[in-house]
């Protein structure tokens, strides 16, 4: 039974593996694609949300780049126009030869622009001839220089103040140029100019991947916060503006070659990507960058403002978002699995919990179940006991009576004998008694007397022969005790004595152990040593050399008595049976076969064993094998 709960209990050994079926792979790739698709909503999600921020932050620094460009700018607006206020400037241009009056509106223009911190202030009359300067002290001032052909100036003489942005005809240098009318009366009497540097703008914007951008009406880039874009264009320029471009010599001699950006059309949350190859951007590789754009138009001067966001940060916004969603459910699905197995090896354990349990209820069934078929063995069992103590005592009586029934069958046999033996004392008595009769009648009292004596020996052998079948013949007690052989040997021997010289048989006594004492019954083994003996001179009735010996002797902690014949020995056929009850291979009324078989039991419950073999000088050795006693005791 522990067995089958053990095998119970460990299952098959595939068991709780699991095998991938077609449904299980089926399962795992729909957990993996809802896992990415919900890994790209995150990606997409983070990289709008982060897109939303440097749209944010870009429209934030549009608005700040813009409005300190219009702070600087406006501070300057007024300057041109309140030329004309001064005296000494209207005077110049009513009267353009006074020099004394050109040195004080030089010193007076060179006074104000340091003080405006303008570039350059200058005066030109209608023809677009500049009678004053700021920079009058330099080599290459502007005083006598004809600008007429600049469109602020041509704006300016035709009674509109302008603004405008463009490169330095003398020195190259880019600045705004503000142009304004001078008038007096109503009439107009030259233009005042005001160059400003506002590159200096430019040093305030960003540095680094976001780039910015500020262009004219026409797309040419003239300020922006990467220096190779300078003078490129958004777009291809028409030939009519590049004729007047050319005209005006706005950006001079910049070749206005158009810069490589490409818009994407405006995405539905107003958000707008422009790519824009590397090279362009100035850094060598030809790489094209994708970017957030977002513009600002200026609008009185028709400006933009270009912002292009770096979009590196929402993308690795998006990826990191991607990846974490992706460990995210990683994680989510190894406690998943986790919690599943953990359940499952619950469930598994209940269930071992519950076989045991069972197994255990079936055990305890059956251990009741034994228990009581043991009881029931165990109560037929002591009634058998009790059934064999019983034949078993009835088999001792038997046995006891088969022992005494022996005894008087052998008795029976040397009944002949005895009689005779008997017969010969009691023939001798009546002679005796007969003389001492005559000898009392013939008054021969002392002759009488000693017949009497002789008749009173007589009588005592008698005695003692009776004495002897009477010993012989009594039940025995069944009491063991350590017993004298040599003693038993010599009753025994008083039995077939008469035998013994009537059949001529010679008789020798081979003490090889003296005071020998067997645990044992002495009139038992007497009974065994006359079956012996009587059964060796049976034996020997046919030959003509009869000799028995008897031998004592120690081997050990046994003590062995031998009896030895010289008879014709004992046949194989025969030596098989000879301890079987009723074998005899004597003739009808000689024996019982009973005798070797009675002796043998005997034997055996003092604890000892009759053996037969052949004996050395011929005919056969029975020995009686008994267990010796150290401690002697007087003869039972
Ligand atoms: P019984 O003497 O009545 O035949 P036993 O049991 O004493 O019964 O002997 C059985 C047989 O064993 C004898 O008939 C005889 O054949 C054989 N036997 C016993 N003792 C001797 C012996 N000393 N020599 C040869 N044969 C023997």
């Amino acid at each position: 039974m522990p067995q089958a709960v053990t095998s119970e209990l460990a299952g098959p050994p595939t068991a709780g593996r699991k095998r991938w079926t077609g449904r299980t792979v089926m399962g795992w790739t729909i957990v993996v694609a809802v896992g990415l698709v919900l890994a790209g909503v995150a990606y997409a999600w983070a990289e709008r949300i982060t897109t939303e921020r440097l749209r944010v932050s870009g429209a934030q620094r549009l608005d700040v780049y813009a409005g300190s460009l219009e702070n600087l700018l406006g501070k300057y607006d007024f300057l041109p126009s309140t030329l004309e206020l001064s005296d000494d400037v209207i005077d110049m241009l009513q009267k353009p030869e006074d020099a004394a009056l050109q040195l004080a509106v030089n010193q007076h223009l060179e006074r104000l622009n340091r003080q405006a911190g303008s570039t350059t202030i200058y005066v030109s009359d209608l023809r677009g001839i500049t009678l004053a300067a700021s920079n009058w002290r330099e080599p290459n001032s502007f005083v006598g220089d004809n600008v007429a052909f600049r469109p602020y100036v041509r704006d300016a003489l035709r009674g509109k103040p302008a603004g405008f942005y463009g490169v330095g005809t003398t020195f190259l240098e880019p600045g705004y140029f503000f142009a304004h009318g001078i008038y007096r009366d109503g009439r107009m009497l030259g233009v005042a100019t005001v160059k400003v540097n506002i590159e200096k703008l430019e040093k305030a914007w960003v540095q680094g991947a976001d780039k910015v951008l500020l262009s004219d009406e026409h797309g040419v880039i003239f300020l922006t916060s990467v220096p190779a874009w300078k003078y490129k264009t958004l777009g291809p320029l028409s030939a009519d503006v590049q004729r007047e471009l050319a005209a005006t010599r706005q950006y001079f001699s910049h070749a206005l070659t158009p810069l490589d950006i490409r818009y994407e059309p405006t995405r539905d949350d107003g958000v707008q990507f422009a790519t824009i190859r590397a090279s362009a951007s100035g850094s060598g590789a030809d790489t094209p960058r994708r970017m957030l754009s977002q513009s600002l138009s200026l609008a009185p001067r028709h400006w933009q403002f270009i912002y292009l966001s770096d979009l590196s940060p929402a993308r690795s916004n998006a990826q990191t978002a991607f990846l974490l969603a992706c460990l995210l459910q990683a994680f989510l699905i190894v406690l998943y699995l986790y919690v599943r197995q953990r359940r499952r090896s619950l469930r598994l354990k209940l269930k071992a919990k519950e076989d045991l349990q069972h197994a255990y209820d079936n055990l305890e069934l059956m251990v009741a179940e034994r228990t009581y078929n043991l009881k029931q063995m165990t109560r037929s069992l002591s009634d058998e006991i009790a059934v064999r103590q019983w034949a078993e005592d009835k088999l001792r009586v038997t046995q006891n009576e088969l022992v005494q029934a022996g005894k008087m069958a052998v008795l029976g046999q040397m009944a002949a004998g005895i009689t005779h033996e008997l017969n010969q004392p009691l023939t001798a008595l009546r002679t005796m008694s007969d003389n001492a009769a005559v000898l009392l009648d013939r008054g021969r009292i002392e002759d009488a007397k000693s017949n009497l004596g002789i008749i009173s020996q007589i009588v005592g052998q008698m005695g003692t022969i009776t004495g002897q079948l009477k010993a012989f013949s009594r039940k025995s007690t069944g009491n063991m005790a350590p017993v004298a052989i040599q003693p038993a040997v010599a009753n025994a021997l008083f039995l077939v004595e008469r035998r013994l010289e009537q059949e001529g048989v010679g008789f020798r006594l081979d003490v090889r152990q003296h005071d020998a004492y067997a645990l044992c019954e002495g009139n038992r083994l007497e009974q065994v040593l006359v079956n012996l003996f009587n059964n060796a001179l049976d034996a020997m009735s046919a030959v003509d050399k009869r000799q028995l010996t008897v031998t004592i002797e120690r081997e050990g902690s046994r003590l062995l008595i031998s009896v030895d014949d010289t008879g014709p020995g004992i046949p194989d056929e025969v030596r098989a049976h000879l301890f079987e009850p009723f074998f005899t291979t004597k003739e009808q009324g000689a024996g019982l076969g009973l005798g070797l078989a009675i002796s043998e039991q005997i034997v055996v419950e003092f604890g000892g064993i009759l053996r037969a073999d052949p004996a050395p000088g011929g005919g056969a050795r029975f020995t009686i094998d008994l267990p010796i006693s150290e401690q002697g005791a007087v003869h039972g």
